[in-house]
């Protein structure tokens, strides 16, 4: 059996990575959304084992220890992570994967697998999305603050990445990661 592809895709937080991917999701069941681990408090709607695995920083730091992430990453006082494990069983069950991670782990997810797809998701402005961050009402004003500082950083990391897509609209944003995908799969 054909073995499936490692898409990548990360930009900061605000971006719209979600939306497009959560929209992609429901269009495509070739795919496998990785669920992240993370140290950060669920926010209102979130569950456990859905959005993420929500663990302690003693049970994430023992997950490291035993060397079960193929990423991990501190972003804005948490730690984030992608469990090696299931994204390996999926891929070789020929399903594309999909991560929605920070850049520090991206840069990790590149180094170790030269061959995954990486695209890096940005906003119009940095102004788009200071507004789409404070918009969205999910953090308080200190964490928003942390966010842009970190997003200024991820910005100046994109040229890095194989794609640069820029959320300017999501429908045209989401052609052009359809378009990405299947070149891939041609
Ligand atoms: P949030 O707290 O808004 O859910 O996520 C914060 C940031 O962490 C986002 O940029 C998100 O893409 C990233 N993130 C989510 N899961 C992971 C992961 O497994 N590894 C890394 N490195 N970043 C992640």
């Amino acid at each position: 059996m054909r073995k499936g592809t490692l898409y990548v895709f990360t930009g900061p937080s605000g971006a719209g990575k979600g939306t497009l991917l959560d929209l992609l999701r429901e269009q495509d069941d070739r795919l496998y959304y990785s669920i992240s681990a993370t140290t950060r408090a669920p926010r209102a709607g979130e569950t456990d084992g859905v959005q993420y695995y929500f663990l302690t920083k003693e049970q994430f730091e023992r997950k490291i220890a035993q060397n079960a992430f193929l990423e991990h990453a501190c972003y804005v006082d948490n730690y984030y992570g992608t469990l090696e494990a299931p994204v390996e069983q999926k891929l070789d069950e020929g399903y594309d994967v999909i991560l929605e991670i920070e850049v520090q782990g991206a840069m990790q997810v590149h180094e170790k697998r030269p061959d995954a797809v990486m695209v890096f998701i940005a906003p119009p402005s940095f102004e788009e999305l200071a507004a789409r961050l404070r918009g969205r009402g999910t953090e308080d004003e200190d964490k928003v603050q942390k966010r842009l500082a970190t997003a200024r950083e991820e910005l100046s990391q994109k040229d890095a990445f194989d794609y640069v897509v820029i959320n300017d609209k999501i429908e045209r944003a989401l052609d052009e990661i359809r378009g990405i995908m299947s070149a891939r799969r041609a």
